[in-house]
């Protein structure tokens, strides 16, 4: 079984061997320049007179001028200043060229940002407008008749990156009939996926990418019909007959050269029909182990190759995240926006609700798709399903009933929660209003009742007469620190384990909890998770040397058989993947258990090494540091984490 599944092809696609094959030839064997006039060079020119040939052949490029760029960006660029200047050019003339820019709401950004850049440097001072689209993400065609007699330049694209819509491009060219308007239409996620003949329509510019199709990245090409404007982006020795200088990237040609010679064969990629039954499939199993799933596209106007879906209360980073656990690499929106927890303003155009276009998750693959591979993810699939429900994730799923302390954060506020599972009761200590509904539904789930809500800032809501108060079997008492601040001990063996300090200082606490009680603030503080007032007066030394790489774990593992592994992502994280290091069962505490479990470990006699690791290595590190100023030596994390460290992958059941 393959360890990755790599569902994100909108975003990018590995390397058809045969490209990559191509790419290397053309490197090693016919690295000429093909605007040397030798025979090395010929053969360069050769290979670049036949590439584009095929791409004329596959597009219908017809009269039409095609030339290899890097990719879509610079072709959108060249498109757009090649537009702009002919506007202003026409407009200096005394022609009635329209005031406005055109563009579609969900086109990607390099669009609108490239149209803003070119109208400002030119000083145009045109007007950009964006075209609404539908419920169904296709351009609202009577918003575009609306303002055809103003436009200027219209740019729509094909196939939406985000949802796979597929424009009415026929329905856009009946409108701009009779309009002297230019047109750009962003072809990159309909290459390979939709037929293409362009020279018998009335588009002006086209860019496509290689990296969207199993060629490497930095490889473009751009069409710009027979007549259109065109103004080069790029000038200096002339390359491709002048429109775009600078010395051809040989090997992405090769390398697309490849691509476009599968495509013209038939034989490499998947048909229409073909994809169409894998989505259907991909999508029977996201429904079924995700209750309450919504596709935010209507499928039968999306490309066979993308899915896009929110889970109600679900956000897309939790979703990601059990995703890529299960080595299936899916995305949030678009890849540009991933990183950020921002909505997706595609979504967002199409009216759907902030719940959803915050939630997103997009799942794409690319023709080259087969069977097996579409066999594996739905399993993967239905996986990710069971840990989410024994994560207690999913709505009405009940989860273990968690037990002990448990930190839940939103913006580096730490809101933390007292939980005996044997009387399932539970305190919740400076809860905060973001944190709400996610509570309730944790304590409804597992049917806990709330015994107190607490504020270090503010007594008024103790409910017991004096200072001591029971959640189940737990004791927690109130002291009073300073005129205003009160802080929460909960009771232990000999001292107290934890107390619950809010913004008071480890210090304030010096005479009220034992050395190694731990303190657990309402802030991130500059300390990881918890801290003590042992860990306070540890020195910097404490936390040298906390990193592993693959063979320092092994060693340590072959010298500790007793050693722990301890994976600090989250339960559905863990349920989902279970691939601990060197094949090793390992234990999952994740980070927001961490407090709960280190003073466990803290009081154990016979301290074995623990091994925390997590995906990148960020997480584990938190909590390495932690143990360590905590006094607990032998503990160390995975360097790089499961994804970089490369001693994942081995599927061992948790302990
Ligand atoms: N247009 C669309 C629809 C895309 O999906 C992308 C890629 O993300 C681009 C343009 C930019 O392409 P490139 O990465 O080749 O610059």
């Amino acid at each position: 079984m393959s360890t990755e599944i790599y569902l994100d092809g909108n975003a990018t696609t590995a390397v058809l061997p045969a490209a990559m094959q191509a790419a290397l030839h053309m490197m090693g064997e016919r690295y000429g320049n093909p605007s040397s006039t030798h025979s090395t060079g010929m053969k360069a020119k050769a290979l670049l007179d036949a590439v584009r040939a095929r791409a004329a052949r596959l597009l219908g490029t017809g009269n039409g001028r095609l030339m290899f760029n890097s990719g879509a960006t610079e072709g959108i660029q060249t498109a757009v200043l090649s537009a702009l200047c002919a506007i202003g050019e026409r407009r200096e003339q005394g022609e009635a060229v329209g005031s406005l820019l055109v563009y579609g709401a969900t086109e990607h950004k390099a669009v609108p940002e490239s149209l803003a850049h070119w109208n400002r440097l030119l000083g145009l001072n045109l007007t950009l407008h964006k075209l609404p689209v539908g419920h169904d993400g296709r351009h609202d065609l009577a918003a575009l008749r609306a303002v055809v007699d103003d436009a200027a330049f219209v740019c729509t694209m094909a196939a939406n990156n985000e949802t796979g819509i597929v424009s009415d491009i026929e329905g856009i060219a009946a409108v701009l009939a009779g309009s002297p308007a230019l047109w750009m239409v962003d072809c990159v996620q309909a290459l390979g996926k939709l037929q293409l003949d362009l020279a018998n329509t009335r588009i002006d510019y086209a860019p496509f990418s290689g990296h969207k199709l199993y060629a490497p990245k930095g490889i473009g090409m751009l069409y710009v019909r027979e007549g259109a404007p065109f103004t080069p982006l790029i000038m200096g020795g002339g390359q491709e007959s002048g429109l775009r200088s600078g010395t051809e990237n040989m090997a992405g040609v090769a390398a697309l050269g490849a691509v476009l010679a599968a495509l013209e064969d038939g034989t490499t990629f998947r048909t229409h029909a073909q994809l169409e039954q894998f989505r259907t499939r991909l999508a029977n199993s996201l429904q079924q182990a995700l209750p309450g799933l919504a596709f935010n596209a209507p499928l039968e106007l999306a490309l066979p190759t993308t899915l896009n879906f929110s889970v109600p209360g679900l956000s897309s980073k939790e979703l990601l995240d059990v995703f890529d656990a299960a080595g299936v690499r899916v995305s949030a929106g678009s890849a540009c926006s991933a990183a950020k927890a921002a909505p997706s303003y595609v979504l967002d155009a199409m009216g759907l609700p902030h719940w959803r276009s915050s939630s997103a998750v997009r799942l794409s693959f690319g023709p080259l798709a087969d069977e097996a591979m579409i066999a594996d993810a739905c399993q993967r699939i239905a996986r990710c399903g069971e840990a989410l429900r024994v994560s207690g994730m999913l709505s009405g799923a009940a989860a273990a009933p968690l037990d002990g302390v448990v930190q839940l954060s939103v913006n580096g506020a730490h809101t933390w929660l007292v939980l005996d599972a044997a009387g399932l009761q539970c305190a919740v200590i400076d809860p905060q209003a973001e944190l709400a509904e996610r509570i309730n539904a944790l304590l409804k789930a597992q049917g806990y009742t709330l015994a107190a809500q607490l504020s270090t800032r503010d007594g008024s809501s103790w409910p017991a007469q004096d200072d001591v108060l029971s959640v189940g079997r737990r004791t927690l008492r109130r002291v009073p620190i300073g005129a205003r601040k009160l802080a929460y001990l909960l009771e232990g063996a000999a001292q107290p384990s934890h107390a619950f300090i809010g913004s008071a200082e480890p210090h304030d606490l010096a005479r009220l909890v034992g050395e190694d009680t731990l303190l657990c603030p309402g802030q991130e503080a500059c300390q990881p998770c918890c801290t003590s007032l042992r860990a306070e007066a540890q020195d910097a030394a404490c936390c040298s040397g906390m990193e592993l790489d693959s063979a320092a774990l092994e060693a340590l593992l072959r010298q500790h058989p007793d050693a722990c592994l301890v994976d600090v992502r989250e339960a559905y994280e863990h349920a989902a993947d279970s691939a601990a290091p060197m094949g090793r069962a390992a234990l999952s505490v994740p980070l927001s258990r961490l407090a709960g479990e280190a003073a466990n470990w803290l009081a154990s006699e016979r301290q074995p090494p623990l091994v925390f690791f997590c995906r990148s290595g960020k997480r584990s590190e938190k909590a390495v540091e932690c143990m360590r100023r905590l006094g607990y030596r032998a503990a160390w994390h995975l360097e790089g984490g499961l994804a970089l460290s490369g001693v994942g992958g081995t599927l061992v059941l948790a302990a």
